[in-house]
C-alpha cells in the first residue's frame, strides 16, 4: 500500500502526470513477457531525470517500499513482475541518446532508449553496436544491460556486457554513482560496471550508460544451409569453428520450428529439412567472400543437403527476420509458449538437443528448439496451455530435467534471459550454495532493506 502522504511526495517529485495508479495501469504493469507470473504494483512512476530517481529511491528506502525498474517488459524470466507490490519505475521520460563521441567511439545514453535506435544511430555514423537481441525493436538499453542481453551477433562480437564501459547508477540508498567511463582501461578498484550488468534491477537503478562502438563492417553475406538432421548440422558448426572461422551469426532452427516459421512468414523456407543453419559473415569484402565460400564447402563436406546464399540485401534480411520471428511464430500455436535458454558448451549442442527431445517425449510435451548454435545457447520452447494444471506440472518437471542436464554437460540454466522469479529455484544448480551465498552477501551489502526488485534471483528462504 502507498499511503496518500507518500503518493503526495511522489507527485511532488515527478508531477501528477507521471504517477499512474489507476486500475488499468496497475494491471498493465502486473506482468511481463513471461507466462504464468503476475502481481500488481501499488503505483507506477515515470521519473524525468536521475535526481528524481534518486529522490524516489530515498523515499522507498526509508519506507521499505519495493522498487521494480522496468524497461519494455520483454524479459522471459519474470524479472519485472512486482511480486512484492511497491512501485514500478518506467524510463519513458529518460530515452535520449545524449552523445555519440566519434573520437572515443562511444555512445552515451539514457536507460529508456530502444535498442534498435542505438544500432541505427551508430550506423548513421558508420559505426556498429553489435548486441542485437531478438526483441531489438522493443527492448530498452536499461533492460538489455540489466539482463546482459545476447543476440544473433554473440558468437563473434560478444554480448551487452562487452559494450558497456560506464554506468550511472542510483544505489538503493539514493546515492548516485558513476562507474567506468569513456575509457579503454580502468582498474580503479572493483569492476562495479560489470557488477551492475546482468543484476536484473536487484542492486540499483541504471540511469545512464556509456556504450562502446566499433567500426561498421564493410560487407555482409548471409546463407541458409539445410541438413537432414540436427546431428549433422551440429557437426558443421564444430567444423566451421575448428577451421578457425568465426561467423558473425550462426543460428539454428529444428524442423518443427522451421515449419512453424514458414507457415508464419511465408518466405520459402525448406520445411522438409531436419535442421537449418543461418550463417552470416561480415568484415572486409574479400574476407567475407572467402569465408562464405569456405563455410559452404565445410557444410557440404559434413553432409549438408543444400546451401542457399542470399543474393541481395533484401533476401538476407528475410532470412535473418525468419530467425527473429521464431518466437512470435511459435506463440501462435498454443495458448502458452514457454521459451527457455539452457546453454551448453558449443561442442555439446547435438547431445543437448537429443536430450531435450527425449525429455519432451518422456513428459509428452511439444518442444521446438532453435537458438544461437555458435554460442551453445539453446531455446527449447514448450507449446502448452497454462490452464491445464496437470500438463503444467509435466512442463515444470521437464524443464527441471533440462536444466540439470545442461549443467551436467558443463552448461548453465540461462545463457541470456536471467534468473528473475522464474529460475530462482535453479540458481544453486549452476552457482552452488556457496556461490549463491556470495551473491546474496553482495545484494544485502548494497541493499540492506531489500527494496530493489525483491522476490527475484533468490528464493524466499534466501531473502531477508
Ligand atoms: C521476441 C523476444 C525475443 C527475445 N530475444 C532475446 C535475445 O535474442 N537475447 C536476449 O538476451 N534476450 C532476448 N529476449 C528477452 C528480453 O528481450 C531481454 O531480456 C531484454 O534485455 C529485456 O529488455 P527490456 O527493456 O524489455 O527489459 P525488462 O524486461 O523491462 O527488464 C528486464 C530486467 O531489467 C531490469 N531493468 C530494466 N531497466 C532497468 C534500469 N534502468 N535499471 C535497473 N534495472 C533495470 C528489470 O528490473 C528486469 O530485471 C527476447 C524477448 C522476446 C519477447
Amino acid at each position: 500500500m502507498i499511503s496518500s502522504k507518500i503518493r503526495k511526495q511522489f507527485v511532488a517529485i515527478v508531477g501528477e502526470e507521471n504517477v499512474f495508479d489507476s486500475e488499468s495501469s496497475l494491471l498493465n504493469y502486473s506482468y511481463d513477457a513471461t507466462p504464468g507470473f503476475q502481481a500488481r504494483p501499488h503505483c507506477v512512476l515515470a521519473p524525468r531525470n536521475v535526481f528524481e530517481v534518486s529522490e524516489i529511491v530515498k523515499i522507498c528506502n526509508a519506507n521499505r517500499i519495493p522498487i521494480v525498474p522496468r524497461g519494455s517488459g520483454t524479459n522471459l524470466s519474470a524479472s519485472t513482475t512486482p511480486s512484492k507490490g511497491g512501485i514500478v519505475l518506467l524510463f519513458k521520460n529518460m530515452n535520449e541518446i545524449i552523445e555519440i563521441d566519434e573520437a572515443n567511439l562511444t555512445m552515451t545514453v539514457q536507460p529508456g532508449v530502444i535498442t534498435q535506435r542505438i544500432i541505427e544511430a551508430a550506423e548513421a555514423k558508420g559505426l556498429f553496436y553489435p548486441p542485437d537481441p531478438g526483441s531489438v525493436n522493443i527492448s530498452q538499453i536499461g533492460g538489455n544491460i540489466s539482463t546482459n542481453a545476447g543476440g544473433l551477433h554473440g558468437l563473434k562480437y560478444g554480448v551487452t556486457r562487452d559494450y558497456v564501459i560506464g554506468l550511472q547508477v542510483v544505489l538503493p540508498n539514493g546515492e548516485i554513482i558513476e562507474t567506468g567511463g569513456k575509457l579503454a582501461k580502468d582498474v580503479a578498484g572493483y569492476d562495479l560496471t560489470r557488477l551492475f550488468v546482468g543484476a536484473e534491477g536487484t542492486l540499483g537503478v541504471i540511469t545512464g550508460a556509456v556504450l562502446k562502438l566499433i567500426p561498421k563492417p564493410e560487407a555482409t553475406k548471409t546463407m541458409l544451409v539445410l541438413f537432414e538432421d540436427l546431428e549433422t548440422s551440429a557437426k558443421a558448426v564444430s567444423a566451421i569453428i575448428e577451421n578457425r572461422i568465426i561467423p558473425a551469426t550462426l543460428e539454428f532452427l529444428d524442423q518443427a520450428t522451421v515449419r512453424v516459421v514458414e507457415d508464419f512468414a511465408q518466405i520459402g523456407l525448406p520445411t522438409d529439412a531436419g535442421a537449418v543453419l543461418l550463417i552470416e559473415q561480415d568484415g572486409p569484402k574479400e574476407i567475407v567472400e572467402r569465408d562464405t565460400e569456405r563455410m559452404a564447402e565445410i557444410c557440404m563436406e559434413t553432409g549438408a543437403m543444400d546451401v542457399q546464399v542470399a543474393q541481395t540485401p533484401e533476401e538476407a534480411y528475410e532470412l535473418t527476420s525468419a530467425r527473429r520471428t521464431a518466437l512470435s511464430a511459435l506463440s501462435r500455436m498454443k495458448p502458452t509458449t514457454i521459451l527457455e535458454d539452457a546453454t551448453v558448451p558449443r561442442s555439446k549442442i547435438a547431445e543437448m538437443v537429443a536430450i531435450i527431445n527425449d525429455i519432451a517425449k518422456k513428459y509428452e510435451l511439444t518442444v521446438c528448439t532453435f537458438g544461437h548454435a555458435g554460442d551453445g545457447n539453446l531455446h527449447p520452447t514448450c507449446l502448452t496451455d497454462a490452464r491445464d494444471k496437470e500438463e503444467m506440472e509435466r512442463v515444470d518437471a521437464a524443464f527441471k530435467e533440462i536444466f540439470e542436464e545442461a549443467v551436467r554437460l558443463g552448461g548453465t540454466i540461462t545463457g541470456e534471459h536471467g534468473v528473475g522469479e522464474m529460475k530462482l529455484p535453479y540458481l544453486s544448480l549452476k552457482a552452488g550454495e556457496a556461490g549463491v551465498e556470495a551473491m546474496r552477501n553482495i545484494k544485502f551489502a548494497l541493499d540492506p532493506n531489500a527494496i530493489m526488485n525483491p522476490g527475484k534471483m533468490f528464493t524466499a528462504k534466501q531473502q531477508r
